[in-house]
């Protein structure tokens, strides 16, 4: 068994060395470091998309987790180590709606459906549907509940109010708005429903610009104790004329398998010059093959591994340590786990924590197809309260011309949340993040495909992370804790995009 990981990572090591290339970014005269070009990032993308749904437990993530592995092996990775980790795998194995009229019984008409992840198991659930609110679920017991799921439409004018900065040069953000992959409820579509009695719950997938019902969410893997089935927006309104008929039953079958499997976290680590360190971060999960959740950000931190083990020891502005988490679709059980058993390290050693989620393509609706535009997706740039990270980041997204870029705040995104929306949640306050990520409408759905990547962004976003460490070579985790801030901030952000990065 070991010799053939030795093997592989034999053969990784040649390949690396082929594959790689400088990019066609200057790179200011630094050291004949690598900077790996789009089409080797895009082809890890690829890769990984190829081995299928890849959620926690699945044969996919397994393989993600060795082939990390052996990569940050080949590139020269130092203590390259799998960290076990508990996941709840979660597979549904068949599921169903029938709905007819109590008055006429042998009408049937079967509804196609999606399992909702983390729903109960029954072999056969009989029960009258009942429409349903939030605000109106006195009326449920005994009942399914019928509840429509309205996605939610963001204006950009509205995340500009959370913004410390955004870098918009043709002011397109004015007027944008943009379809987030979440309703109002976010990973809690069906709770209010089972307070108020439900036994049963459907949830009609509203406001995405193509039909679906592949939709996985919840994802915090707390096991719900009724069944629940997705619906697409026109098998809603299927179901939704059968209910106005009059009064309405439904039959609902969930069988799916859920159980606690092992899986890992994946580390490996540059050494550089000082004591502190820098961590670089992704997860290798996802909810589908999902090539943008988050195949491109296992690639990007790859990318990262690549760059920094052809930069010199003594070059390198601190330690690095480069994560690919598990468990991000299972309630976060990697990064909780991570920080758990490396909390004194995060709060006390590391200068920043970087997270790369989402290369993302934005897409439209056009004729009910789920179509990629040229442009990427609205980028959030979630980076602590600390005037000279701030800076780094600001200046790193006009050098590199990152559009449609927002620096937002580590907390209070949405309202009342006391971290970022994304995998560097388990960091903040520890240590000082930037979490880079993008939340385009298909990101739970089966429509995250290879096209969806935004090849154009795999390079800069790849150089912006090198400058965005590149410019804290000459902090330590103890200055930028000195520099913490309550907002707001005393002076208003800008970019200095002046000479070339060194
Ligand atoms: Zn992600």
């Amino acid at each position: 068994m070991r010799r053939s990981i030795c093997y592989r990572a034999l053969l990784l090591a040649c390949w690396a060395i082929l594959a790689a290339g400088c990019s066609d970014d200057d790179q200011g005269g630094a050291p004949r470091a690598i900077v790996p070009t789009t089409e080797t990032i895009y082809g890890w993308i690829e890769e990984v998309f190829e081995q299928g749904v890849r959620r926690p437990g699945y044969p996919a993530d397994d393989w993600a987790i060795e082939w990390t592995r052996d990569h940050f092996v080949a590139m020269g990775l130092e203590q390259v180590t799998l960290h076990p980790i508990d996941v709840e795998r979660w597979q549904p194995l068949s599921w169903s709606l029938e709905v007819w009229h109590p008055d006429t019984p042998a009408d049937v008409v079967t509804i196609p459906s999606y399992a909702m992840p983390f729903s109960a198991d029954v072999e056969a659930l009989d029960g009258e549907l009942v429409l349903a609110t939030e605000d109106e679920t006195t009326e449920l017991d005994g009942a399914i509940a019928v509840v429509e799921n309205q996605i939610i439409d963001l204006p950009q004018l509205a995340t500009r109010a959370f913004a410390t900065w955004e870098y918009d040069p043709s002011g397109e953000l004015q007027t944008h708005v943009q379809t987030l992959p979440f309703s109002a409820s976010f990973n809690q579509p069906m709770e209010p429903y089972v307070e108020a009695g439900a036994i049963g719950f459907i949830g009609i997938l509203r406001g995405f610009p193509w039909d679906t019902d592949r939709y996985y969410v919840p994802y915090d893997a707390e096991e719900r104790p009724i069944p629940g089935l997705w619906l697409s927006s026109s098998n809603g309104d299927r179901l939704l004329q059968i209910i106005e008929q009059g009064p309405t039953r439904g039959r609902i079958v969930l069988r799916r398998e859920l159980e606690t499997v092992r899986s890992y976290n994946v580390t490996g680590v540059l050494p550089g010059a000082g004591d502190d360190w820098v961590i670089i971060g992704s997860h290798h999960d996802g909810p589908w093959a999902s090539a943008v959740e988050d195949a491109s950000g296992i690639a990007l931190v790859l990318a990262q591994a690549q760059y920094w083990a052809s930069v010199p020891r003594e070059q390198r502005p601190h330690n690095l340590m480069f994560l690919l988490n598990g468990g991000h679709m299972a309630g976060g059980a990697g990064l909780r786990s991570f920080v758990a058993n490396n909390r004194d390290l995060i709060a006390e050693d590391v200068v920043v924590e970087i997270h790369l989620e989402h290369a993302a393509r934005e897409a439209r609706g056009v004729d009910g197809e789920l179509v990629p535009t040229d442009a990427p997706e609205v980028r959030w740039w979630f980076t602590s309260f600390i005037p000279d990270l701030e800076q780094a980041v600001a200046d790193t997204i006009c050098r590199r011309d990152l559009i449609r870029s927002f620096i937002m705040p580590p907390e209070g995104f949405p309202p009342g949340s006391s971290n970022p929306p994304t995998d560097a949640a388990f960091f903040h306050p520890l240590s000082p993040i930037v979490s880079f990520l993008t939340a385009p409408m298909y990101l739970f759905d089966e429509q995250d495909t290879l096209d969806k990547i935004h090849q154009p962004s795999l390079v800069p976003l790849t150089l912006a992370t090198i400058d965005i460490v590149e410019a804290l070579r000459d902090q330590t985790a103890a200055s930028l804790r000195a520099q913490i801030y309550q907002p707001p901030r005393a002076t208003p952000l800008d970019c200095t995009p002046e000479e070339d990065p060194q």
